[in-house]
């Protein structure tokens, strides 16, 4: 594999092979886009390695939640990209009579892709699908804690992509932030809210259009109408995929009181259902990513209550599928995302207490509220705010493309998936078209004869 030219030396060739023109195209761009289907479908062993080798993610999570999840992402741009390349007609202003107005999206130009290291592949890989279908040319700088996938990422791109089109940059902060002191087009970020900051404020310094998909901590509520045996469930499978390293994972549970040792019950027999009795046997269940998280996640666990689980093995990086009840909001395990496989159980009485200890916090990029009362339900999404939720489910909103995917406040700015990828990547051009005649004499000096005339036009708009 060749190592690619310092950073502004790969800007300024990405940059002029954008101005040659050759990536907006439609046809070019679904070119590219089956390239990389076709590229994903070949690899798909090696991709499923390299995500075992990495944290032992376990083949079904990285075949659903890496591969499956590109394809159909791949398979829903080439869909629809040829209407949204299209100029779109919008209504004119009968101000500018006559004239006709359109909105052009057109490619920002070169961007720079940083990846986060929990779903390493998909997450570099989507966002570059936004940058293709628009028209750009992208750099991706994929997450140094997984290099089995980065470095299997940089080898299916070279070998399917010119540099000067697409090319994948290895190594942490220092090469994010060469990168990011590059005359970029777009910054689209994935990772935490700390390093979401200096993004942001690198992007600030050359006005560089920045999304940042950040995380946080996303709460699950879940009131006495909801049906516990389903809510279960859909709260470990939520939490435990990838285990607990996801962005929209449920970082606690706020349970209203009267189901609380019930649901605990139901939570602890669902996770011997799906893990065994023994987790740590069980090929379903992931990895710690290293050991500097491995032992954040072990702090965490002093001085709480386990009410299952709670077992760790350094040397595997292995931290069983653990519920903490009796948890108060001044614990340390309250002040910081987990992401790890640790569920902390808080518990309320009325819903509006719920609310209020949610909208007490930063917003979270996902919430979730299992309940059966319709009333409830609306009060939860319009008494608080988050990147997206869920009702009655956990984690699946983001697999529709229908659906914008990102954060609010702390937890991000800007959104993708399906047409808000393009969006990202594109900027919406706003062009009014007049023909010569009729010149409308009206907004030209002198103004002393019309400014009667232009007070009542006013009135009919
Ligand atoms: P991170 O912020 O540590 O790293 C993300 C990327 O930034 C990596 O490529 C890393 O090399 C780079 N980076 C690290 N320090 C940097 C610096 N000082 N300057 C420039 N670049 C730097 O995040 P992570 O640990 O890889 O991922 C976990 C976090 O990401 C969690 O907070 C999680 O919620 C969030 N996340 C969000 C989403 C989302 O879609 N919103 C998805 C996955 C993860």
């Amino acid at each position: 594999m060749t190592t690619p030219p310092p950073p502004d030396q790969l800007v300024q060739q990405q940059k002029a092979f954008f101005a040659t023109g050759q990536t907006r195209p439609l046809e070019f761009r679904l070119r590219m886009l089956h390239r990389l289907q076709k590229a994903i479908q070949k690899e798909e062993k090696a991709i499923i390695a390299a995500l075992a080798a990495d944290f032992g993610k376990p083949p079904f999570e990285t075949f659903a939640t890496e591969i499956a999840i590109l394809l159909s992402e791949i398979k829903f741009l080439t869909k629809h990209l040829r209407k949204w390349v299209k100029p779109k007609k919008v209504k004119s202003s009968f101000l500018n009579f006559p004239s006709k107005d359109y909105i052009y999206p057109e490619p920002y130009g070169v961007a720079l892709v940083i990846g986060a290291w929990n779903y390493p592949f998909q997450l570099t890989l989507s966002p570059m699908l936004g940058a293709i279908a628009a028209g750009c040319c992208a750099i991706l700088k994929p997450s140094e804690l997984t290099p089995a996938t980065s470095q299997l990422t940089a080898r299916l791109l070279q070998e399917h992509f010119p540099p000067e089109y697409i090319t994948v940059v290895q190594g942490g902060p220092e090469v994010s932030q060469a990168l990011l002191e590059q005359p970029l087009d777009k910054i689209f970020f994935t990772g935490s809210v700390p390093v979401g900051k200096i993004v942001a404020q690198a992007a600030a310094k050359q006005l560089i259009p920045v999304t940042l998909e950040l995380g946080g901590k996303s709460p699950c509520i879940i009131d006495e109408t909801a049906d516990l045996a389903v809510v279960a469930k859909r709260i470990v499978w939520g939490k435990f995929i990838n285990a607990g390293q996801t962005c929209v994972a449920p970082d606690y549970l706020l349970v209203q009181e009267t189901v609380e040792a019930p649901l605990l019950e139901q939570l602890a027999s669902t996770i011997k259902e799906f893990y065994g009795t023994n987790p740590a046997q069980s090929p379903d269940f992931a990895r710690i990513i290293n050991d500097r998280h491995f032992q954040r996640l072990k702090g965490l666990l002093e001085g709480v209550t386990v009410y299952v689980g709670g077992e760790t093995d350094a040397s595997s990086r292995y931290i069983a599928p653990t519920l903490l009840s009796n948890i108060t909001w001044d614990q340390p395990i309250m002040q910081e995302e987990i992401f790890g496989p640790l569920l902390p159980v808080l518990t309320y009485r009325f819903l509006p207490e719920a609310i209020q200890q949610v909208n007490a916090r930063p917003k979270p990029l996902a919430l979730y509220f299992f309940t059966n009362d319709k009333n409830a339900k609306e009060m939860v999404l319009t008494q608080t705010s988050s990147g997206g939720a869920c009702i009655n489910d956990t984690v699946s909103h983001l697999a529709n493309p229908y659906l914008p995917f990102g954060g609010v406040g702390t937890s991000g700015y800007g959104n993708y998936h399906g047409k808000a990828s393009f969006e990202a990547f594109s900027h919406q051009k706003s062009v009014l078209q007049k023909p010569s005649k009729p010149d409308m004499p009206l907004r030209y000096p002198p103004y002393a004869s019309k400014f009667n005339w232009m007070r009542r036009a006013f009135r009919w708009i």
